[in-house]
């Protein structure tokens, strides 16, 4: 799902509100997605308010158990039509801290937002970490043998990478 900033600016007020409720791609979750956003025009800054839902399928850090974890989302996102500084950042799509804590993403010249991925990356970006199932998860005996192990142990390599890219994937 793309929004047009033409559709954007077209709306009343310069502001249009989506409800989306639909699954998301790369994410793992227990039925649809919600959310509702706002978004508004401001010369040449779009800027996203609104709350999503989602109940993510998550794996447990401690005993590996799979379980589902409410996401829960204030969005506040700015984007800037157009590049900022073409001639710093030529990447598009990446994010620029304009003041402290205050970030904006370039569309460089993109003339819609992808609403599933702006979902995705608020999504994934509040997920905990440590993700466990229960603040009281004492996790797995056998499992905390293998963590101790994997220090010592060369063959058990593979499950330090394991972790690595899930923690990469979280962000
Ligand atoms: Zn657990």
């Amino acid at each position: 799902m793309k929004i047009s900033i033409d559709d954007i600016k077209n709306s009343k007020n310069q502001s249009l509100k989506i409800d989306f409720a639909n699954e998301v791609s790369d994410l793992d979750t227990l039925g649809p997605v919600e959310a509702e956003l706002i978004f508004s025009a401001y010369g040449a800054y779009i800027n996203v308010k609104g709350t999503i839902v989602a109940n993510v399928k998550l794996v447990c850090d401690r005993c590996l158990k799979d379980f589902v974890q409410k996401i829960d989302v204030d969005v506040d996102e700015t984007y800037k039509l157009g590049r900022l500084d073409s001639a710093v950042n030529g990447h598009s799509g990446q994010e620029i801290e304009l003041k402290d804590g205050d970030f904006v993403t370039e569309l460089d010249g993109d003339d819609e937002i992808d609403v599933e991925d702006l979902i995705y990356q608020s999504v994934t970006l509040n997920i905990p970490n440590p993700c466990v199932c229960d603040i009281n998860c004492i996790g797995d005996p056998e499992i905390e043998k293998y963590i101790k192990k994997e220090i010592s142990d060369p063959r058990l390599e593979v499950f330090k990478n394991l972790k690595i890219n899930k923690l990469e994937e979280g962000k």
